[in-house]
C-alpha cells in the first residue's frame, strides 16, 4: 500500500487584527497541530498563529483563543543583538575521526 499525500490547500483563516511584531504586517493565520481521528476530528489538538509575510510563529496554546493572546505578546526582533560567532571563528576538525574497525 502507498501513502498518497493529499495537497489541499488550507483556508485562510484571520487570526487576529495583531499586527506581527517582527515585520508589521496585519496578516496572519491560525494553525492546528496534532493528530486526528480517521472521521478528522482532532486530538489533543494545539494552535498557534503564523505570520502570513515573515512567517513569524507565536507561542503554540492549547487553544485558538490561547494562541491567539500569545500572540500579542511576543517579543520583538531582536535586531540590535551581536550576531553569533562567524563560520571563520569555529574551528572543525579536518581529519574524519578515526576508527576503532579496521
Ligand atoms: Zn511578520
Amino acid at each position: 500500500m502507498t501513502l498518497r499525500l493529499a495537497r489541499v490547500k488550507k483556508p485562510h483563516i484571520q487570526a487576529t487584527a495583531t499586527p506581527c511584531v517582527h515585520c508589521g504586517a496585519d496578516e496572519n493565520q491560525l494553525f492546528i497541530h496534532g493528530t486526528a481521528h480517521p472521521d478528522g476530528t482532532p486530538i489533543a489538538p494545539h494552535f498557534n498563529v503564523m505570520c502570513n509575510q515573515c512567517k513569524a510563529s507565536g507561542p503554540v496554546a492549547k487553544s485558538a483563543e490561547e494562541a491567539i493572546k500569545a500572540w500579542g505578546k511576543i517579543a520583538p526582533a531582536r535586531l540590535d543583538d551581536k550576531t553569533p560567532a562567524l563560520l571563520d571563528d569555529i574551528e572543525f576538525d579536518d581529519k574524519e575521526p578515526e576508527s576503532d574497525v579496521a
